[in-house]
């Protein structure tokens, strides 16, 4: 057993957690924040040698990532479905899409499946609200950044005004994402870059900055800018824990 750590009895523990079903590998970079961020939550709140119950499904990144670019957002659609189908039928009680961007067919997904999905943009709009912040900046891929499907949500459902950084900027925030943070290269260039973005954000008003690819985390942190930063794998990983224990955490 570890020690130090308030220690439940087994039957408080893993029994009664559900199981969490993650797609990842988009990239596997972030997906292995999310491994150890859900399991140091289920640690924290369940104590001793606790960690969460995962099914993962991690796929070839190289393939979506050219699907993506080719704007074929269909096939993506079907190697996702599939692979959510394997982690429903597998075991898991819920899923998690651990990536922004592949959101774009979270309907998809849903349709396809009969476990929940929490939704990213969701897990990002409860914070804020509970945060009562009512405009941020979103930084991401150009697809979260320029589509819809995120910032709408963010719009119409919890009533979040969403400033992107201008075009010349959104391209070269992009290129970091793809070129570097998803091959794991970490520059102080780049955060400098970011840093740079988030600055002409906040003069510009907005009242928080939304982390808003699973990879950004690994260049930046809460100390290296005044404004509040939501980093979305740490809120999505959050929230999975919260679910998993939902109802189901005794404290003995
Ligand atoms: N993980 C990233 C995101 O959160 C980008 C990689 C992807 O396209 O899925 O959007």
């Amino acid at each position: 057993m570890c020690t130090g750590i308030h220690r439940h009895s087994y039957k408080n523990g893993p029994a009664f957690m559900k199981t969490i079903g993650m797609l990842g590998g988009m990239s596997w970079e972030s997906t292995a924040v999310y491994y150890r961020a859900i399991n140091e939550g289920i640690k924290a709140k369940l104590g001793s040698l606790h960690s969460a119950e995962i099914i993962l499904k991690s796929l070839d990144f190289e393939k979506i990532e050219q699907l993506q670019h080719a704007g074929d957002w269909e096939a993506t659609a079907a190697i996702l479905k599939k692979a959510a189908k394997s982690v429903e039928v597998a075991g898991a009680d819920f899923l998690i899409i651990c990536t922004n961007t592949m959101h774009i067919v979270a309907p998809e997904i849903t349709n396809h499946i009969k476990i929940p999905i929490l939704h990213i943009a969701d897990a990002t709009g409860e914070k804020l609200i509970k945060d009562k912040i009512s405009s941020v900046g979103l930084l991401g891929t150009n697809f979260t950044m320029e589509k819809p499907f995120y910032k709408d949500r963010l719009r119409k459902d919890y009533g979040i005004e969403v400033v992107v950084p201008p075009s010349e900027e959104r391209e070269r925030l992009h290129e970091i994402i793809y070129d570097e943070l998803c091959c794991g290269i970490v520059k102080k260039s780049s955060k400098e870059f970011y840093l740079e973005v988030i600055d002409k954000l906040t003069t510009a008003g907005v009242e928080g900055i939304i982390l808003g690819c699973t990879e950004i985390g690994m260049l930046l942190s809460f100390e290296d800018t005044d404004i509040r930063l939501y980093d979305t794998t740490e809120i999505h990983a959050d929230q999975a824990v919260n679910f998993a224990l939902k109802g189901k955490l005794k404290t003995s």
